[in-house]
C-alpha cells in the first residue's frame, strides 16, 4: 500500500496506474466499521481502491472541534492496508490548502437544510474539499455512507452539476450491536452518554416501525421521533422528515422519506437517519 502526503505524488500514481477503475472513499481518519464497509466496497468493485484521510478544517466551525477531533493515524494505515487499499493519500492542511487559497465551492438549496442550517458554511468546506480531492485521485466511483444523508446529496448533486464524472454511492448506516450509528466522535460519549445515546436510534426504529404499519403522516412519524428521543441528557437540535432527493421537508403524505435528527448528547453533537420507502443504493 502506497502511503502519499503530497497532491504531486497522489496525482502521478494515479497517472501512472493502467487501472480499469478506481474506487475513493474520503474519510476524516479515526477509521470504524462504518468506514471499513466502504473501503471494503471500493476494494470490491474497482482494480484500485484510494482512501483519503484528512480532517478538513473548512468544514468545521469556529467552535467546532477540529482541533479535538480524534486522530490515530498509524491504527488508520492498518486498517486501510488489511482490507486490501492501493494508495492512502494523507496531506497535510497547507497542502490542501496552500497559502493564499481563496477559491470556494458553493452547493446549492440541497445545502441549505438541516446540517446546513445548523452548521454554517459547512457544506462549502465539504463540497471545496471533494471537489479538490476529486481532482487528485480522479475517481470513476467514491463511496459516501447514509450515516451523512446531507452530505450525500450534496455531494451526488456537486458531481452531477459540476459534470465531475465520479459516480456517487451511498452505502448503508453500519450501527453498533444496540443501534447507535457508529461514529468516530461516539469516542468523545461518556459511558453514561454512550447509554443514552442509544435513545436516537431507538426513535428512528419506532418511525420506521410505524412506516411498516402503514404510517405516512409526516407530522405523526415527527412527533413519533420527538417523544421517543426526548430523554434526560439528551438535548435534541431537529428532527426532519424530508423528501430523500430535495431534503424538503414533508407537508403531505408521501411514499418515500428521510427522518434526520441531529442531537446533543452530553457535549458530543451527534446525527443519525433512516430512509422510509426506498434504499440509499437508488439515489444517485
Ligand atoms: P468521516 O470520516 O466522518 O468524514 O466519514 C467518512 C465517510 O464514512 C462518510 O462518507 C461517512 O458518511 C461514512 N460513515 C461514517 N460513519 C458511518 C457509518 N456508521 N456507516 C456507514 N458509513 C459511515
Amino acid at each position: 500500500m502506497k502511503v502519499f502526503r503530497l497532491v504531486s505524488d497522489a496525482r502521478a500514481f494515479r497517472t501512472a496506474s493502467a487501472a480499469a477503475s478506481v474506487g475513493f472513499v474520503p474519510t476524516m481518519g479515526a477509521l470504524h466499521e462504518g468506514h471499513a464497509s466502504l473501503i471494503e466496497r471500493a476494494v470490491r468493485e474497482h482494480a484500485l481502491a484510494v482512501v483519503s484521510i484528512f480532517v478538513n478544517p473548512a468544514q468545521f466551525g469556529p467552535h467546532e472541534d477540529f482541533a479535538a477531533y480524534p486522530r490515530d493515524e498509524s491504527a488508520d494505515l492498518e486498517i486501510c492496508a488489511r482490507l486490501g487499499t492501493a494508495m492512502v493519500f494523507a496531506p497535510s492542511v497547507d497542502e490542501i490548502y496552500p497559502p493564499g487559497d481563496a477559491t470556494r465551492v458553493q452547493p446549492g438549496p440541497i445545502a441549505e437544510p438541516l446540517e446546513g442550517a445548523a452548521r454554517p458554511g459547512h457544506f462549502i468546506g465539504v463540497a471545496t474539499v471533494l471537489t479538490k480531492l476529486f481532482s487528485i485521485v480522479r475517481p470513476n466511483a467514491a463511496y459516501f455512507g447514509q450515516k451523512d444523508f446531507q452530505q450525500l446529496r450534496v455531494v451526488q448533486t456537486l458531481s452531477r452539476d459540476l459534470r465531475l464524472g465520479v459516480r456517487v454511492v451511498g452505502c448503508p448506516i453500519v450501527r453498533e450491536r444496540d443501534g447507535l450509528a457508529m461514529s468516530s466522535r461516539n469516542r468523545y460519549l461518556s459511558p453514561d452518554d454512550r447509554q443514552r445515546a442509544v435513545a436516537l436510534s431507538r426513535a428512528l426504529r419506532d418511525a420506521k416501525d410505524d412506516w411498516s404499519r402503514g404510517e405516512r403522516d409526516p407530522a405523526s412519524l415527527r412527533d413519533r421521533v420527538q417523544r421517543a428521543a426526548t430523554v434526560s441528557g439528551v438535548a435534541l437540535e431537529y428532527v426532519s422528515v424530508a423528501d430523500p432527493l430535495t431534503l424538503e421537508e414533508l407537508g403531505q403524505p408521501a411514499e418515500r422519506a428521510v427522518i434526520s435528527l441531529a442531537a446533543r448528547v452530553g457535549r458530543t453533537r451527534l446525527i443519525d437517519n433512516v430512509l422510509l420507502g426506498m434504499k440509499v443504493e437508488e439515489l444517485a
